[in-house]
């Protein structure tokens, strides 16, 4: 469990860091250890937030039906508080796109396999964050291929200033200055997923982990 600090803004959380340690069984355990969190958004800040998002997207599509593909892995904690507020005949989808090895983009690559069927369909694409765009420019361009109504697109975080491409989501909750962020679906190395909270790993914690 995280336990408040002395210093406000901060939370100490157990990171659960499977690093491939061997135990005599030959089973893989994991390493853990404390780090201090710095809360970018708290978890008010966060309910708040997702909430303006619902209601501008309620009132975009009014009763029509939609369909709301998250992109996986770091958009599972919006898509299913989103997903929830709203109350037009709603399809849900995922599409999964990767590009990142701890905090350096590597190759992007999309797997559209458990997208539904979208021909004729409004789409609402839902994403963690826009970095430098390409990631989500990509899906856009790939779910225009399958045919759809319409495709918009919705992100929970904006970097300020990190932007490479010219697509700009028609729904944002958030803009953040430029740091690499956990939490709400967010991972570094698969660990900080569940925090309730969106928090800044300081640089020290990413070289400390090997990044
Ligand atoms: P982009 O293609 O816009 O540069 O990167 C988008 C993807 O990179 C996001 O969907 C997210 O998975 C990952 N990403 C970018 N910045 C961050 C960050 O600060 N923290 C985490 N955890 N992931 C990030
Ligand atoms: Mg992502």
């Amino acid at each position: 469990m995280p336990v408040a600090r002395a210093l406000p803004g901060y939370l100490e959380w157990q990171l659960t860091a499977c690093a491939g340690v061997e135990s005599a069984s030959g089973i893989s355990e994991c390493q853990q250890e404390w780090k201090a969190l710095r809360i970018l958004l708290s978890q008010q800040e966060l309910e708040e937030g997702v909430g303006t998002l619902a209601r501008r997207i309620q009132q975009c599509y009014g009763d029509s039906p939609l369909t709301i593909v998250g992109v996986l892995t770091g958009s599972i904690v919006l898509l299913a508080d989103v997903i929830r507020q709203l109350e037009m005949p709603l399809r849900v989808g995922v599409v999964q796109a990767s590009s990142y090895q701890g905090t350096q983009r590597g190759v992007l690559t999309i797997n559209a396999d458990l997208m539904p069927d979208i021909r004729g369909r409004d789409v609402l694409l839902v994403d963690d964050i826009l970095d430098s765009g390409h990631t989500l420019a990509r899906v856009v361009a790939l779910t225009r291929e399958l045919g759809p109504r319409s495709v918009r697109s919705a992100v929970l975080l904006r970097k300020t200033g990190r932007q490479q491409t010219d697509l700009e989501p028609e729904f944002i909750c958030f803009d953040i200055p430029d740091e690499f962020v956990v939490g709400y679906g967010l991972d570094y190395r698969d660990a900080y997923r569940n925090l309730s909270y969106v928090a800044a790993l300081e640089p020290e914690d990413l070289a400390g982990a090997g990044a």
